[in-house]
Parts: C-alpha cells; sequence; structure tokens
C-alpha cells in the first residue's frame, strides 16, 4: 500500500533532476500533486493486491519513461516518440532495445517485484484494515493540497506552465493522446490534400533535357565531414570533385526523420508546417506539374509516414527494401541510371532516400570501407566510443563514395544536371559529459541537428546557368537551414516558376536570406531554437562553429 505510490512516483524524481526548463514550482507540483493522487487510489480498496495490480499500465508508463531517461537524459516521452515506434522499422526497434539491456533490468528490478507481490497478496486474500487506510488517506490528503499550492505557484510563475505538458503522467497521456489524433490526421492525407496544386510550370525549352537529384541523407552529422573541417579523411572523393559547393553552417530544424524529411521535400516552412502538412504535396508533385519525369529511390522501408506519401506521388518509385534483402546506399546508384538511361530527351527530377549512417552504424557500409578500425563494437556504452566513431567515419566515407558515384553518374550523362543534398538530422554518439546517444530526443542538443549540404552542379548546367552557380557558391558561408532551403533550391536550379517558391531560401538565387534560426518542436510549434531546450554547452559549440548567430 506504501511502496507502489513510492514506486509509481520513480520517473516523477527523476524528472526533477533532469528538467533543467521546470522551475522550482513545477518541480514541486510534478511531484506532489502525483503522490497525492497514487496515495489516494491505493488507500481506496482493502485489496491491496488488486489495487497494485490495476496500476499496471501506469507502471508500464512509467517504466518506458524510465528508459527514456536512461537513454537521453531528460525529457519525457514525446509525441515523436510513439509515431516513430510506429514509422520505424522492425529491425532497427530490436536494434535498440538490445542495447537498452541496463535500463530495461533496471525498470523490471523496480516493477516486478511489486507485481508479483500484488499476485501473491490477491491469491491469498490478503487485505490492509481500515486504520492503515485511513492513515495514507490522511498522508494523499495533505500531500494533494502542498501540490495544489505548488500548481498554482507553477501556473502564477509561469503563464505558459501547463499540466498536459508538465505534470507526469498526464503529459505522456496526453502526447499519446496527440500522437493518435496525428496519425488519423495521416491516414487521411489522401483525401486533404487532393485538391493541392503547386501551379508549377518550367521557364527552360521542353528540348533541354535537365536532370535534378535531390539525396536524402539519414543521421549524418556535419562534424564529421571533412569538407566541414573533421580531422580524419572522411570526404576523399567529394573533396577532389569539381562543381560541389560545402554549406558549413546548416542546421536542420527537426532532429526526427518523419519530420524532417517532409520539411525538406515541401515548400512549408516550420511555422506553417504542422496545420498545413495535411492539406500538401511534396517537392516531386512540383517537379510533375512542371512536366518532368520523376522518380523517388529509397533504400529506406515503407513506414506509412508523409515520406512515403510525398515520395509515391513520383512516376517511378523503388524501395529496394520490397526485394526483403539489406541492401547499401550504393545500390540507388545502379537504379539512377536505370531511370536516366530510360529517359534520355526527358527533363527529370529524382529523388533518393539513403540509409547513410543510422545505428547500427557497422552495418551502413560494405567491407573495404572499413577504414577507422576498429569498428565491430555496436553495443551503446560511452566505453564504446572510439569503436562506435571509427564505424561512424566509415559510414561517412561509404557516403562520400556514394555521392561521388551519383555525380559521376549525373556527369557522364553530360546533360545540364544539379544535385543536392543533405541529411535529415545528426545524432548523439557519447560525445561529452551527458552520455546521451541517438536522435529524436524531445530536446535537440548541437550534434543532432549541425548537418552536413552539399550543391554539385554539371559543367553543362553551368554553362546554361552561371548566375545561380556563382550565387551557390557566394552563398556556401551563409547560414542555411536544411529544412527550408532545400525545396526552394532545387525548384530555382531546375528553372520552376510555382507561386509557392521562395527565393529568399533559394541558395541559388541573388535574393537569399539567412534564415531565422526556429526549431520545430514536438508539439509542431516552431519555436525559437533558443528555446528548444538546446543546453548552454551545444550554444557553446555552435558558437566555435560560428553558427550561433540569432540562436540566442
Ligand atoms: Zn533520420
Amino acid at each position: 500500500m506504501w511502496i507502489v505510490p513510492l514506486l509509481l512516483l520513480v520517473p516523477n524524481i527523476g524528472l526533477t533532476i533532469t528538467e533543467h526548463l521546470y522551475n522550482g514550482w513545477e518541480k514541486a507540483a510534478n511531484l506532489l500533486l502525483p503522490l497525492g493522487v497514487y496515495c489516494f487510489l491505493a488507500s481506496c480498496w482493502k485489496r491491496v493486491g488488486i489495487t497494485t495490480l490495476l496500476s499496471l499500465p501506469l507502471m508500464i508508463l512509467c517504466a518506458f519513461q524510465i528508459v527514456l531517461l536512461f537513454l537521453y537524459g531528460e525529457s519525457i516521452i514525446a509525441i515523436d516518440m510513439f509515431l516513430n515506434v510506429a514509422t520505424t522499422n522492425y529491425n532497427e526497434a530490436t536494434e535498440l532495445l538490445s542495447n537498452l539491456t541496463p535500463a530495461i533490468l533496471t525498470v523490471c528490478t523496480i516493477y516486478l517485484p511489486p507485481l508479483v507481490a500484488g499476485i501473491v497478496v490477491s491469491i491469498r486474500h490478503e487485505f490492509v484494515d481500515a486504520s492503515r487506510r485511513r492513515v495514507l488517506r490522511m498522508v494523499a490528503a495533505a500531500t494533494y493540497a502542498a501540490g495544489m499550492i505548488a500548481a498554482v505557484g507553477a501556473y502564477r510563475s509561469n503563464p505558459d506552465y501547463s499540466i498536459s505538458r508538465k505534470l507526469f503522467p498526464v503529459n505522456v497521456v496526453a502526447n499519446i493522446h496527440s500522437a493518435i489524433v496525428r496519425a488519423e490526421q495521416s491516414s487521411h492525407y489522401p483525401a486533404t490534400s487532393e485538391n493541392f496544386r503547386f501551379g508549377s510550370r518550367s521557364t527552360r525549352p521542353d528540348s533541354i533535357a535537365e536532370v535534378y537529384v535531390m539525396v536524402i541523407g539519414e543521421t549524418s552529422r556535419a562534424g564529421n565531414w571533412q569538407l566541414n573541417g573533421h580531422s580524419r579523411s572522411t570526404n576523399p572523393k567529394l573533396c577532389k570533385r569539381l562543381g560541389v559547393v560545402n554549406f558549413s553552417r546548416t542546421l536542420s530544424e527537426s532532429n526526427t526523420t518523419h519530420k524532417s524529411v517532409p520539411l525538406m521535400m515541401s515548400h512549408l516552412n516550420s511555422k506553417e508546417f504542422g496545420d498545413s502538412i495535411y492539406r500538401s504535396k511534396g517537392i516531386i508533385d512540383a517537379f510533375n506539374e512542371a512536366g518532368f519525369t520523376t522518380a523517388w529511390i529509397s533504400n529506406q522501408k515503407h513506414n506509412g509516414s508523409f515520406i512515403d506519401f510525398f515520395g509515391q506521388q513520383a512516376d517511378s518509385v523503388v524501395y529496394l527494401s520490397d526485394d526483403n534483402m539489406s541492401h547499401f546506399d550504393g545500390d540507388t546508384t545502379d537504379e539512377l541510371k536505370r531511370f536516366l538511361a530510360s529517359n534520355p530527351h526527358r527533363k527529370v527530377f529524382v529523388a533518393i532516400h539513403t540509409y547513410g549512417s543510422h545505428f547500427n552504424y557497422r552495418e551502413r557500409y560494405p567491407d573495404g570501407f572499413d577504414h577507422f578500425h576498429p569498428d565491430n563494437a555496436s553495443e551503446a556504452r560511452a566505453a564504446n566510443r572510439q569503436e562506435l566513431m571509427n564505424a561512424y567515419d566509415n559510414s561517412i566515407l561509404y557516403t562520400d563514395a556514394v555521392l561521388d558515384s551519383i555525380i559521376g553518374v549525373l556527369a557522364d550523362t553530360g546533360r545540364p544536371a544539379a544535385l543536392v543534398y543533405t541529411s535529415d538530422h545528426g545524432e548523439d554518439i557519447f560525445d561529452d559529459c551527458r552520455g546521451r546517444f541517438l536522435h529524436a530526443s524531445p530536446h535537440p542538443t548541437y550534434y543532432q541537428i549541425h548537418v552536413p549540404m552539399i550543391a554539385w552542379t554539371s559543367e553543362s548546367f553551368a554553362e546554361m546557368e552561371p548566375e545561380a552557380v556563382f550565387m551557390l557558391d557566394r552563398h556556401s558561408a551563409s547560414d542555411v537551414s536544411s529544412s527550408l532551403s532545400v525545396f526552394h533550391t532545387l525548384v530555382g536550379l531546375a528553372g520552376i516558376a510555382t507561386p509557392r517558391y521562395n527565393a529568399k531560401a533559394d541558395l541559388s538565387s541573388n535574393l537569399y536570406t539567412a534564415p531565422e534560426r526556429i526549431y520545430l518542436n514536438d508539439y509542431n510549434e516552431a519555436v525559437a531554437l533558443g528555446q528548444s531546450g538546446l543546453r548552454n554547452i551545444d550554444i557553446s559549440i555552435l558558437d566555435s562553429a560560428g553558427i550561433s548567430k540569432g540562436i540566442m
């Protein structure tokens, strides 16, 4: 009767320690109100075993929350996490779980004994007498009253305070509800977007067989690219490739695949995303309307998210994984070659979704790219950081080769061609004292948002549009938002006119303007990046990379 309320409070105690955005009143409310309610519920029935067993759903939420605190060191279970579970393939989820063994053992140690005790006590028909329950009820009333005072203090001290955001487990239940609502809205996407039109057209003659390629990277960190100053030779090919422009000050406005990729593929900015994505189409459709023949080549699995919806708007849709084999990203190059060969005289647009550097890193590159070793440790432990980093750098080395080979295919056609590459987000790899790993946490870190971005143009494109190539080069040292600029830069390079085009976001335009630094948070709100949960340690790294302008 006494132990279960205290065990249910473990995540609240953890959050009190980890949440730097909670003030003292908010922390007190997050401890006292739930404790008061748990104590009251525990005192309601004399059959204490049944009460314990009825608390199982709460224990599951608590266990999930504790595992996430182990993983990220902060934050409640986000809406995006529930959606990620639904949109991440099975293998990935199990890969991750096997690396969370210590966290899972901890929650089992906390919550299995009371459940077993609950079963035993229930079978024995044991119960707690009324006088002991009365004492607990008095403790519950006092704790709840103190919690209400703290909640009033929280509302008064912070006008933005809300229980549905800062009180566990109410906030997690609210997030589950929001995830269900968003999944429901997504399921109606074909109907809600049916009437959307870009109104786009090509401004160049049909006789010009142009080629534009968008390559979407996965979990690539700008800091691990030699082009951005990494001390290791991870971009030996791109460093030598003529026509490549590197944008070293690029930040993504989301750290989660299922939001970052649609942001890149859509004309919407982060402020419009939450409301308008369900009624919009993607970049492939902008090119379709302008008379291009389009292709979507993916080395990721179908996941039922906007990435699929936008990809499937192409004339040719290829998911390499449909053959149930695992593929390296280099296999997308063969598909690209085939598609270009079958459309030799048409304008074409191809979007390639790679698997890049997604964990488990060692599985993302073939033998022969294990340049940095040892690279075999796959267990997510800080002690393995060097090996994980070796494998990670090998995956970047492979990305370098894949991009160079795609560029080679485009150059060999002799057609006017341009390519834009960026990654959806980066990743933490036990980089600092926080000991964080992976991405998609409710609050981003520097490592999750600083992404590589390059553009490449062919010689014949440069002859056709010298001004655009000059402008790309001129903006290489500018602040860039990948989420905002990929769509508009590709549309601009392709000479497509559409009312949805924004020249200020087009890196090949003389009107390009450095973006406002914003971040699309878990509630689909575009907040100032400085308010996204970045810590001082992140800001100082951004500062040393020269990217802190406009963040605070
Ligand atoms: Zn991703």
